[in-house]
């Protein structure tokens, strides 16, 4: 089995996700890296010393600059006849991918896999994540995206890859890049933030968001998130929501502020170490998810969290 893993970079730098997607494909056979962008002769050295990584596919080139899906896919498919397994992290930039390169290769991929049971059989789940599903596909090749926080990172120290030149491919010019907008954030990135403050529509204005979960989320060095009410209210960015529809996260500390804990909210955060819940009312289902839980009024609690934590740290 030969399994081929889509690198994802950023400014050049390799994300963590790849690390996980390497973990996944060394369950299954020898591990190669595509890494596809201009100017990343840097990351693919950072691939290159991926424990177990066999060898490095470097496609440098203008055309890949922007990372987009519809030219990425046809580099990938003429890479396929030699790979069993193609993965890419479940991210925004794997989901985009992959699909695509499934159906130029017509197949079904097998999407957000969090356990591989064999070669060919393979879990994820289904309806929100309140059911693990166990897929067995007898398809000739297997294309996967994983759930990063189902699987470890590999450690970047003692892998000595080859690295391979690879030309670009044509690819029909359907799209172009136009722009790009980043969002700015002093905390850690959310969907590897060891400790998670999340707010939700409980914190009643954008300006309650920030004057609260900003210093809390200080205090711990924490990523911030935010459910889907809070992000449809213009409290948090889009990119901050946590849940079905938004980032998937476990850190070792998730802390759920104003949130009540629909299905939706938990399919993307009730895999977190310990979980906070701080809610004024007793009754809200993120209680029954919380490792420990605050019913309080959150103007109060939070600034007097924050206080404790405080007395400790200094
Ligand atoms: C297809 C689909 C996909 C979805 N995807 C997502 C998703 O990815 N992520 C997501 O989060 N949601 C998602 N949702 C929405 C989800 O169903 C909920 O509507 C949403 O999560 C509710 O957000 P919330 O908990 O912030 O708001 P609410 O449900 O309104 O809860 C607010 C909570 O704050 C508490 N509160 C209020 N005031 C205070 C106070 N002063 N002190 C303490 N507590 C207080 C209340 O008791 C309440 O429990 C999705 C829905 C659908 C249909």
């Amino acid at each position: 089995m030969s399994v081929l893993i889509i690198a994802e970079q950023q400014q050049s730098c390799l994300d963590e996700a790849t690390l996980s997607a390497v973990t996944a494909g060394s369950q299954l056979g020898e591990v190669d890296i595509l890494v596809a962008g201009h100017d990343v002769a840097d990351v693919a050295v950072q691939a290159q010393k991926i424990n177990g990584v066999r060898k490095v596919l470097l496609a440098d080139a203008s055309v890949y600059a922007q990372g987009l899906a519809e030219t990425l896919a046809p580099l990938i498919v003429q890479l396929a006849d030699s790979y069993s397994h193609i993965i890419a992290a479940a991210t925004s930039f794997g989901k985009n991918l992959l699909p695509r390169v499934a159906a130029l290769l017509d197949c079904a991929p097998v999407s957000d896999v969090t356990s591989i049971v064999d070669t060919q059989t393979f879990v994820h789940p289904i309806y929100a994540g309140n059911a693990f599903q166990t897929v067995r596909s007898e398809q000739p090749k297997q294309l996967l995206t994983i759930r990063t926080t189902a699987f470890a990172l590999a450690e970047v120290t003692a892998g000595q890859a080859i690295v391979e030149n690879i030309a670009a491919v044509d690819a029909p010019q359907l799209s172009r890049f136009v722009d790009r907008s980043l969002t700015k954030s002093e905390h850690p990135e959310l969907t590897t933030a060891k400790v998670v403050v999340s707010g939700g529509r409980g914190l009643g204005s954008a300006e309650n968001f920030a004057a609260l979960l900003n210093p809390l989320a200080d205090t711990l060095n924490a990523a911030i998130g935010a459910s889907r009410a809070a992000v449809d209210a213009d409290y948090a960015p889009n990119d901050c929501q946590v849940g079905q529809t938004g980032k998937i996260v476990a850190p070792d500390l998730y802390i759920a502020i104003g949130i009540s804990g629909a299905i939706q909210h938990l399919a993307g955060m009730k895999d977190s170490k310990v979980i906070v819940a701080i809610n004024k009312d007793a009754e809200a289902p993120i209680f029954k998810v919380a490792d420990y839980g605050l019913v309080a009024d959150l103007h109060t609690a939070v600034p007097e969290l924050i206080q404790q934590i405080k007395a400790i740290v200094h």
